[in-house]
């Protein structure tokens, strides 16, 4: 301790770590309170059904997104005998992060190799929660996603599981404040959904949701998921998170009078349909 005080560079460093860790924390709250929720009255908004589905396919960017941002459907689609596949673009291994165009070292997490291993086992375990079949990780590098390197992955696995549903992020109509991982994914399934002829794809972190998805009877089910990716939800940063998310499902739940709900756009694709997402 004596010889950290008599450090100045050392008590600047120190002061650094403390306050980009602050900055973290409210970044977080902005980023979840920013995504997925419907705005009072700008919308009209359907109930969504997952009655009918033969087979899901959810693609999202990171280890834990899921759990984030739709694992209320994710665990009514399993409990209905749905099966469900899970695909991670990214290997979760936060270098950095990428904010619009900027790109920001990550203080916190830039751990590798070890991270990523953990990640992954964390979403294993999160994944038996939920009660989903597969999990598939295509491993690349975190912070970098370029749509136009994953369509032709995220074709071919359409073809494999032919499923008739598919979940992710919205890459045409995203939420105001978004990370370009989560872009870069949306608009890969978006381009890949329309060329295999996916009939319908949900997309959430949307700002324009037209269907939300009851997910009251599922709501304990989703916490435990969320807090099994303990290096990201752990302690406070979990209760926080869980907090957050709670208000949003609950604003999402009164478009549709229910008390718990998940926001998305629906859309119903015919085979071949253009697309020429933003450059
Ligand atoms: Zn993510």
């Amino acid at each position: 301790m004596k010889l950290i005080l008599q450090h100045p560079t050392l008590n600047v460093l120190i002061l650094l770590g403390f306050f980009s860790f602050m900055l973290w924390g409210l970044l977080f709250i902005r980023l979840m309170v920013s995504n997925g929720g419907v705005r009072p009255g700008r919308f009209l908004i359907r109930r969504g059904s997952l009655k009918g589905v033969q087979r899901a396919l959810v693609v999202v960017a990171h280890p834990d997104d899921a759990e984030v941002y739709c694992g209320g459907s994710v665990a009514t689609l399993t409990r209905l005998g749905v099966p469900v596949t899970l695909v991670i673009c990214a290997d979760g291994g936060k270098i950095y992060y990428q904010f619009g165009r900027r790109l920001i070292p990550n203080p916190l997490n830039g751990k590798g190799g070890r991270l990523v291993r953990l990640r992954e086992e964390e979403q294993r375990r999160s994944a038996r929660i939920l009660g989903i079949k597969e999990v598939i990780f295509l491993r690349h590098p975190d912070g970098l996603l370029d749509w136009r390197n994953l369509v032709s992955q995220l074709r071919e696995m359409m073809q494999r599981f032919a499923p008739d549903l598919v979940v992710t992020f919205d890459g045409e109509e995203p939420s105001h404040l978004e990370i370009r991982d989560h872009l870069a994914v949306g608009r890969a399934v978006l381009s890949a959904a329309r060329e295999v002829g996916i009939p319908r794809v949900l997309c959430f972190s949307t700002r324009r949701p037209n269907v939300v998805v009851d997910t009251t009877p599922v709501m304990s089910l989703r916490w435990k998921a969320l807090t099994a990716h303990r290096s990201q939800f752990h302690g406070v940063r979990g209760r926080l998170a869980v907090r957050i998310l709670r208000g949003l499902a609950r604003r999402n739940g009164t478009k549709i009078g229910v008390p718990y709900g998940e926001a998305f756009r629906e859309i119903w694709i015919t085979r071949g349909s253009s697309f020429s997402p933003p450059q």
